[in-house]
């Protein structure tokens, strides 16, 4: 009988025979208490009646009731001795009747003393049991149930902390071991299934590392034979195979920046990244993104404006927050329609008393079910107006990972039709009193 269970079956009903026992014996001692009681009682009326009845006091129509109880006396000597006194209410028989129903009582009052001790042993002995009984309850819980469950939820704990380390321990033969050896397997099931994770990982990444390396080296000497040959340098060439090697440049570019977005990924990934942080006018950050935007804006023909700019520095890696900035500014230049503009904002005022940079574009805006999804690796918004606009889905990943390195957030609010604003906060941030002239591209 080792489950927790089947002894806590054993032990209740094992208490609770004892109490329930000890109750029924409790109550049958008092029931037999108060009957002896009553007969004492009784034993007097009789005696006071039968003097009434000698004396003629007995009010009128008592003298059929006594008869009527005289046959259901009990001994049979009491109803004879009544009996005979309301048949003749002499003094003799009235004596007589008094003396037995005297050593009657004599009899019966030691038997009330001890039906009336054996219901007070037996209460006592029910309470003490369910007192005895609650206790034991308690305590068997309290060892055998909650300090193994406390031990079993502080194991859980580790494992959620990463801290889990594996005890041999002979798990006890209940329900509880039973839990104990179910989590031990499952959670070296789930650190197993995690190093495979984290080598496919790696092997991925590594594949990734090395053929981005391979390919960079030879897209590099392709694009810029394609360069030269576009340029005529080398001979000239028709126009239709100058139009098919625009495309062939163009195609190139963006593999090498595929590529070089990989690269950066997996650097990050590998913590390969670090962070050097210093303090950045906000003004000059912003204004040398836009100017190496300008050619692409032109193209474009879209203006970027710089809104409200505030005299701040920001504590934070220039190269990789231009990255951000660059990417956001690209992406909403490339999503805007010709003529419109582009605004950069910087906001101070938010709750959490972070600096907000903010680009707003009035381009085809997003669907909310997409606006999670891109800030994911590969992942890019379905664009049925504008299925042209190519990318690799890897830049707003990078900026995301970015910006939590400097323990930022990245968002964007956006509605299709009306635009989006990305925009992303730097938490270190101070002011300064040096104004600088804010580009408008
Ligand atoms: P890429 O632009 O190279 O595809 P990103 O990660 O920068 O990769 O962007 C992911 C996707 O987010 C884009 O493919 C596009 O669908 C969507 N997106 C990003 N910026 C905007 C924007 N300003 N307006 C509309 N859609 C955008």
């Amino acid at each position: 009988m080792k489950s927790i269970r089947a002894r806590l079956l054993l032990i209740s009903s094992i208490c609770l025979s004892v109490v329930t026992a000890s109750a029924l014996l409790t109550f049958a001692s008092f029931d037999q208490y108060s009957r002896l009681n009553s007969e004492i009682s009784m034993s007097y009326d009789i005696v006071d009646a039968m003097l009434a009845y000698k004396y003629k006091t007995l009010q009128a129509g008592d003298d059929s009731t006594w008869r009527a109880r005289a046959e259901t006396l009990r001994p049979k000597f009491r109803a004879d001795a009544v009996k005979a006194v309301l048949k003749d209410p002499s003094s003799r028989n009235l004596r007589f009747l008094s003396r037995s129903e005297k050593e009657y009582r004599q009899y019966l009052r030691p038997l009330t003393g001890y039906f009336l001790k054996r219901a007070r042993f037996f209460g006592a002995l029910a309470l003490a049991s369910t007192l005895i009984f609650s206790f034991g309850l308690l305590m068997y819980v309290l060892v055998r149930l909650f300090a193994p469950i406390h031990e079993l939820s502080s194991r859980m704990e580790e494992f959620v902390h990463n801290r889990y380390s594996y005890e041999f321990a002979v798990p006890a033969p209940n329900e509880i071991g039973e839990l104990q050896s179910a989590f031990d397997r499952m959670a070296q099931e789930v650190l197993h299934q995690i190093d495979e994770l984290k080598s496919l990982d790696k092997a991925k990444s590594d594949f990734l590392n090395i053929a981005s390396h391979e390919l960079r080296t030879p897209l590099t000497s392709i694009k810029g034979s394609l360069a030269l040959l576009n340029s005529g340098i080398m001979g000239k060439i028709t126009e239709g195979a100058q139009n098919l090697m625009t495309i062939a440049l163009d195609e190139t570019d963006r593999l090498i920046r595929l590529i070089n977005e990989l690269l950066d990924l997996a650097k990050i990934e590998a913590r390969q990244f670090p962070l050097h942080q210093e303090w950045v006018s906000s003004d000059e950050l912003i204004a040398k993104t836009l100017q190496g935007l300008t050619g692409f804006c032109q193209t474009a023909q879209v203006r970027l404006e710089v809104e409200n700019p505030m005299n701040v520095e920001l504590h934070i890696d220039r190269d990789r927050i231009q990255q951000v900035l660059t990417n956001l500014l690209s992406n909403a230049v490339k999503y805007s329609p010709k003529g419109q503009a582009v605004t950069v904002r910087l906001e101070s005022e938010t709750e959490d008393g972070q600096m907000r940079i903010e680009i707003q574009d009035k381009g085809r805006g997003i669907a909310p079910e997409d606006q999670a999804l891109i800030f994911e690796k590969f992942r890019q918004a379905s664009s049925p107006q504008n299925p042209l606009v190519k990318g690799t889905g890897l830049g707003l990943a990078i900026a995301k990972t970015i910006v939590e390195q400097h323990g930022g957030t990245i968002g964007v609010r956006s509605r299709p039709g009306e635009g989006s604003t990305f925009y992303f906060t730097i938490p270190k941030w101070r002011r300064t009193t040096n104004t600088q002239l804010r580009a408008v591209v």
